[in-house]
């Protein structure tokens, strides 16, 4: 019972990361807002600028800035939820604090670490994954429309938003700011 509810918690947060991922990304990162307009200003003005069409990945040898969250933010989200597991399993009894808390630090990582790569390609073996192809060419288009693609780890939730793009070339429509 204590496994199963464990493997299930896990499960379940790491869908729910996307989601969570995919929330902050467009209404903090890419909108000025109390109380995280940093997270704005890094991402948006900073990270979006600096890496757009020719300049998206660093060239070997040049210095990597701006790519990593700030470095408060993935500490923050970790304890900032494992605070909310720790209540929930006080509360309800059931046991899924370390299952719940394996699964969004697995997300948060994944996020972290292919985010890396992107922008500052290492020859790591997983940059020969065609997963990793695909996540490439989706945060590339992300850069290109901004508000296509908020996903980088698991696209689960640009797939259940609509915002999902594959191709180049897609444009925006009227009411579908891009
Ligand atoms: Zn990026
Ligand atoms: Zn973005």
């Amino acid at each position: 019972m204590v496994i199963f509810c464990e493997v299930i918690a896990a499960i379940v947060l790491f869908i729910y990361s996307s989601f969570f991922e995919w929330f902050v990304h467009r209404y903090f990162m890419h909108t000025p807002r109390f109380p995280l307009k940093d997270a704005f200003r890094g991402h948006t003005l900073i990270h979006h600028q600096q890496y757009r069409d020719q300049s998206f990945s660093v060239q070997p040898g040049e210095p990597m800035t701006n790519v990593m969250l700030r470095w408060y933010a993935f500490p923050a989200m970790i304890l900032g939820h494992m605070s909310i597991f720790a209540l929930f399993q006080w509360a309800t009894g059931l046991p899924i604090f370390w299952g719940a808390s394996l699964g969004c630090t697995l997300y948060f990582t994944g996020y972290e670490y292919t985010h890396y790569l992107m922008h500052v390609p290492k020859g790591h073996f997983v940059e020969r994954f065609g997963w990793y192809q695909f996540l490439l060419n989706h945060h590339r288009l992300h850069h290109k429309y901004m508000l296509r693609n908020l996903n980088v780890f698991v696209p689960i939730a640009d797939i259940c938003f609509g915002t999902l793009i594959t191709a180049e070339g897609w444009r925006s429509r009227a009411k579908t700011p891009s």
